[in-house]
């Protein structure tokens, strides 16, 4: 640390992201990005799009809302598109939440919750799930403060129901509910339609997974026209150029290349279903995850020997430290191959255990 860097931020414990290796060619299953190429689209609008970098890009984002709102059926003033899903979380942290709104959240969810919180001075509290992971929506029920759920929620992959979401969202008319939903597309129904009908609504997407664009960092917000005006307000006192060029078009073209990302989206589910019961049957607990990734312990090796096992066998999965899930590792759901070359690593490593 510098002698310049400001008192506020001294304590300030930033958020890890899963390693992006480049000493060594792993099978990269840590991060939940997608195996598959971007859309043929995507590519081609991109790549357009770089024949004109020396201008800005569109600060209203025009085309993009257009399409995106029509795709979730709602005007195109209510929707926000922000550089990754992060950023729109950010600002919602930093738009709705304060002293008197703290943020609530699950004890096990995405890590960089409590990072927004503290990088905004905002107080939080952590609300434990339930002995199996799920969230105890009753939990919620009335409560003073700006909730924030990922559904399905990471790193456990069980989602909640519109109805269980809804009633959060009723009971508490004067907080804003986030409801983030990253891992939407692979099989959990999306709130976006309530967004209609409360003004405390705001649904957050990402492009990074169903969409094959991590890369290009691409994420939105839903809610009804005000709040994404708190969001817009935001968003000009901090980036109004946030979305570039490249990543507009980008955007554009895969939301016109929609049944190719539907394809995806059903193939991954597949491969999910087929990667748990396959850890099932070599004595792994699984969790009812609705999302591009497995949360697995094994019967007869530790959540960190298995991480590290994986590891040096070139498969490359998420462990998390924290006490609760310690025993588990998340791992991203790829192709049927990959599936298989991490399940026979996996076999390999239970061999070697005997
Ligand atoms: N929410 C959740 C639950 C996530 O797991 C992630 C991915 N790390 C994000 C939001 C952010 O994704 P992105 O910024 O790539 O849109």
């Amino acid at each position: 640390m510098s002698r310049f860097f400001v008192e506020k931020y001294k304590n300030l414990v930033p958020y890890t992201p899963g390693e992006q290796p480049k000493e060594r060619k792993f099978l990269k299953l840590n991060t939940n990005e997608s195996p598959f190429p971007p859309s043929e689209k995507a590519r081609k609008y991109a790549s357009d799009a770089a024949e004109r970098l020396q201008l800005y890009s569109d600060p209203e984002c025009t085309l993009l809302h257009e399409e995106f709102a029509k795709l979730c059926g709602v005007e195109s003033d209510c929707v926000l598109a922000t550089n990754g899903s992060d950023e729109i979380l950010n600002f919602a942290f930093m738009a709705f939440c304060d002293e008197s709104s703290p943020a609530l959240f699950p004890d096990i969810t995405y890590g960089f919750y409590p990072v927004f919180a503290d990088v905004n001075a905002v107080p939080y509290e952590k609300i434990p799930l339930a002995e199996d992971f799920s969230v105890e929506v009753e939990d919620y029920i009335g409560k003073k403060g700006t909730v924030f759920i990922a559904n399905p929620n990471a790193p456990t992959g069980l989602a909640l129901t519109v109805e269980q979401i809804e009633r959060i969202v009723a009971s508490n008319p004067d907080n804003v509910v986030v409801v983030d939903e990253a891992y939407v597309d692979f099989g959990t129904e999306s709130c976006i339609p309530l967004t209609k009908k409360y003004d405390n609504l705001l649904v957050t997407q990402t492009f990074s997974k169903s969409r094959s664009m991590a890369g290009a960092r691409l994420g939105f917000g839903i809610g009804c026209a005000a709040l994404i005006n708190d969001l817009k307000t935001i968003k000009y006192s901090t980036n109004p150029y946030n979305i570039n060029s490249m990543t507009m078009a980008a955007g554009v073209g895969v939301l016109l290349d929609d049944d190719y990302t539907k394809e995806n989206c059903r193939t991954i589910a597949e491969n999910r279903e087929y990667l748990k019961r396959e850890l099932t049957s070599l004595g792994f607990t699984v969790t009812d995850s609705k999302a591009n990734f497995v949360f697995a312990k094994s019967d007869k090796v530790s959540g960190a020997d298995f991480y590290t096992a994986l590891r040096e066998k070139g498969v490359l999965v998420r462990h998390f430290t924290q006490e609760r899930i310690s025993e588990y590792n998340r791992i991203t759901v790829g192709t049927r191959e990959q599936m298989d070359t991490l399940l026979d690593a996996t076999r390999s490593i239970l061999e070697e255990k005997k």
